[in-house]
């Protein structure tokens, strides 16, 4: 069985551009929040188990973000 990973994922709309690279890399985490006019994280990925290859995938979605606004955490 592949190794699951728990994280815990936030996005920071104070910062968030709304420049949409979260969302074209990893639409199923990252979604348009039209209330809000910022982009935001899926309820179902704030706190979820992954496998490597999305762990991975939202690790590269942290570090592509212009502003810094993503952040993934391995958590217990
Ligand atoms: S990549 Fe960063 S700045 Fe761009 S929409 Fe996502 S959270 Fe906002």
């Amino acid at each position: 069985m592949a190794k699951k990973i728990k994280v815990r994922v936030t996005l920071n709309q104070d910062t968030c551009i709304a420049c949409g690279t979260c969302g074209a890399l990893m639409p199923e985490a990252f979604e348009f929040d039209q209330k809000a006019g910022k982009y935001s994280v899926k309820p179902e990925f704030r706190e979820i188990e992954v496998d490597e290859e999305t762990y991975k995938r939202l690790k590269e979605a942290e570090s592509m973000c212009p502003t810094q606004s993503i952040k993934v955490e391995k958590i217990e």
